[in-house]
């Protein structure tokens, strides 16, 4: 158990494509061990995700969890969800406009995600899954599932909507959260 470092922008980990991890390998101390730090370096940085390039490891593994997180306060709980070789399909041309964050970056801005999503992986006990996620929860999953082909949020934010947390906090919040909440209790993710 050890909390990692988070690569900041700019570190090329962060822009290398992450390779698959066998399937013979998800139970060897190694990648066992690599997920325990995930987990402990997203909880401490109160990350609603995290991906292994973000640590220095561009391997497929990424975690989700949301917990009353204080840093995304209007994100639905999620439980802890370890994801290996995770596999994204967009289901329909729904989207919705996202303020979204990074643990790598020191701004947050708008982008635009899709709404339902098909997610595929297989998680550490070597078992695959196969369901449906949706709204702000399926907008973590593609923020994460970028990381491991090397796309950043910046690539996909508004330029124009680029803010510190601080200024979003004083003059961009109050109108997000609204908007945010409303959707939220709309589709009940
Ligand atoms: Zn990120």
């Amino acid at each position: 158990m050890t909390v990692r470092r988070i690569l900041p922008i700019g570190h090329p980990v962060l822009r290398t494509k992450a390779t698959p991890v066998p399937r013979s390998d998800i139970s060897k101390p190694r990648v066992q061990g690599l997920i325990d730090d995930l987990i402990d370096t997203m909880r401490h940085a109160n990350g609603a995700g995290i991906a292994a390039n973000q640590i220095g490891e561009p391997v497929r593994i990424l975690t989700v969890e949301v917990n009353d997180n204080p840093r995304y306060p209007y994100k639905p709980p999620v439980p802890l969800t370890v994801a290996i070789n995770p596999e994204l399909e967009t289901l329909d041309g729904e989207t919705v406009v996202i303020n979204e964050g990074c643990l790598s970056v020191p701004l947050r801005g708008e982008l635009v995600r899709s709404v339902n999503l098909r997610v595929r992986y297989t998680d550490r006990e070597g078992s695959d899954h196969d369901r449906i996620v949706r709204g702000l929860t399926a907008g973590t999953w593609q923020h994460e599932c970028d990381h491991l082909d090397g796309i950043l949020v910046v690539d996909r934010i508004d330029p124009k909507t680029l803010s510190t947390w601080e200024q979003f906090k004083v003059h961009h919040q109050d109108a997000f959260v609204e908007r945010i909440t409303r959707f939220v209790a709309e589709i009940g993710s």
